[in-house]
This record gives structure tokens, sequence and C-alpha cells, in this order.
């Protein structure tokens, strides 16, 4: 019966990553709460897509960046489905520019989705999985967030920043059997990294030791581990998934 499946949030969930975890999750008999900004003519298509595979899907709109917005569609989750049992933090955005040239609102705001998005949406969520003695967390982080990476200030000072926040929150929250782990992406095909040029994308790709960009389906087949029963002892993780880029 649906009312007894298991719930997946997903947030920035309308395209890239995000659409895929939630079509993967759903496939594995999650209800998905999918969580987007600026609605868009996919927005539907997919919502249809994942109860096409037998799970119901609540699409709540919030700007992650927003306390109050969060704090809303949180609830909204809540009052539809009565729990939340897997929470993805995936919305995040870009501004790349030389720290010589960015403006003090391009590392705020990329620092306010990206960063202090993932505390909204996790602080509204953790007392639902504390009081149910259970939960998965996973934040999508970058491998810039280890490695650093010329023109992105802002963007790797945020994804290091849910490492920290990563390793901190599995600390507290693990004698509850709350599990919370980071995942970093390096190279992966998406509206993302479509703006680069096609001789820097096909550079990058030769650098890369599996010759390859990363699929979007790779970041969510990585996701869908962490948040079954075959990683219940994996939490405060950070875990490349990069064809290699970085090690
Ligand atoms: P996309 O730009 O394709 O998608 C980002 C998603 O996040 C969109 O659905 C977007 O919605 C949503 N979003 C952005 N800002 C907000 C917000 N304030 N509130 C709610 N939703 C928001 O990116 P990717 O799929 O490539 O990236 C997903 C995650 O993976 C990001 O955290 C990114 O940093 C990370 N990542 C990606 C890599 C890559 O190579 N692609 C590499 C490493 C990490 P909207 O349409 O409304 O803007």
């Amino acid at each position: 019966m649906s009312e007894e499946k298991k719930v997946a949030l997903i947030t920035g969930a309308t395209r890239g990553i995000g659409r895929e975890i939630a079509l993967t999750l759903a496939e594995e008999g999650y209800n998905i709460a999918l969580n987007y900004r600026k609605a868009n003519e996919e927005l539907e298509t997919l919502r249809k897509e994942i109860e096409e595979k037998g799970v119901k899907c609540l699409a709540v709109c919030g700007d992650v960046s927003n306390f109050e917005e969060v704090e809303k569609f949180v609830k909204e989750i809540i009052s539809e489905f009565g729990r939340i049992d897997v929470l993805v933090n995936n919305a995040g955005i870009t501004k790349d520019m030389l720290l010589m040239r960015m403006k003090k609102e391009d590392f705020e705001s990329v620092v306010d989705v990206n960063l202090v998005g993932t505390f909204n949406v996790t602080k509204n969520v953790i007392s639902y999985m504390m009081k149910a003695r259970s939960g998965r967390i996973v934040n999508i982080s970058s491998v810039v967030g280890i490695s650093g990476n010329a023109g992105q200030t802002n963007y790797s000072a945020s994804k290091a920043g849910i490492i920290g926040f990563t390793k901190s929150l599995a600390k507290e929250v693990a004698s509850r059997n709350i599990n919370v782990n980071a995942v970093a992406p390096g190279f992966i095909e998406t509206n993302m990294t479509e703006v680069l040029k096609e001789e820097i994308k096909e550079e990058i790709a030769k650098s890369i030791p599996l010759k390859r960009m990363g699929k979007a389906k790779d970041v969510a087949n990585l996701v869908k581990f962490l948040v079954s029963e075959d990683s219940s002892y994996i939490t405060g993780q950070v875990i490349n998934v990069d064809g290699g880029m970085l090690m």
C-alpha cells in the first residue's frame, strides 16, 4: 500500500542530476517529493513518469535558500505523506568568475543556495527523522569542494562547506540511526556543464582516467546505494563519482 512506502525528498529535481535521482528512487519504490524553484513544462512530464512507476509524486515549490519557503514545503510533504525517510540535498547553482572580478552578491548567492540551502532543508526535515529514529541524508557536494578550482571560489567554498556540514551532522545523529553522507560528482553532463565550450569539454574528458564525462545516472546510482540497506554501515563519508578525475 502506498501509505506504507518510504518517502524521498529531492531538492532541485526538475532537471539534471536531481531529476535522475528522483526517477531512480521512484524505481526503488519510494514515494517522491520533488522540490522545484521554477515550474517548467517538463515538471508535469516528470511527475507522470514517476507515477507510472507505481509510486506517488508530490511536487513542492520553494527556493531552498529561503527558510520560510522550505518550512512551508516540508510541512506540505508531511501533511501529504506523514514521513520523510530520505533527503537528497541536490539543488545547486554556479556563478563562476575569478575572485578579482567576483561581486559580493555572486559569492553570497552561491553560498546561500548551495550551503545555506542544505542547512535550511535539513534543519526542517531532521526532527521527523529523529522521531522516527531512522533516516538517510545525501548531500550533493563536488570534487571541487575537495580540490578547489580557479574561477570557482564561491562554488568550491560552498561545496567544501557541505562536506564539513555532512561530517558534523553524521556525528550528531548517528545514535538515532540516521546516516549522512556526501557525494562528490566530477564532470557530469547536465545544463550546468552544457554552457562550457565543446573544446573545453573535450579537453576535460581527455584528462579524466575513464575518458568520458559522467552521466546523471552515474550519480543517481550512488545515491540509490547510499539510501539502501546495503550501505547501513556507511556514514560521514564523501564519495567521489568522477571517473577517477580526483585521485
Ligand atoms: P542543473 O543546473 O542541471 O540543475 C540544478 C537544479 O537545482 C535545477 O532543478 C534548479 O532548478 C535547482 N535549483 C537551483 N537553485 C535552486 C534553489 N534556490 N531552490 C531550489 N532549487 C534550485 O545542475 P546539475 O543537475 O548539474 O547539478 C545538481 C547538483 O550537482 C548541484 O548541487 C551541483 O552543484 C552538483 N554538481 C554537478 C556537477 C556537474 O558536473 N553537473 C558536478 C559536481 C556537482 P531551477 O530550474 O528552478 O533553476
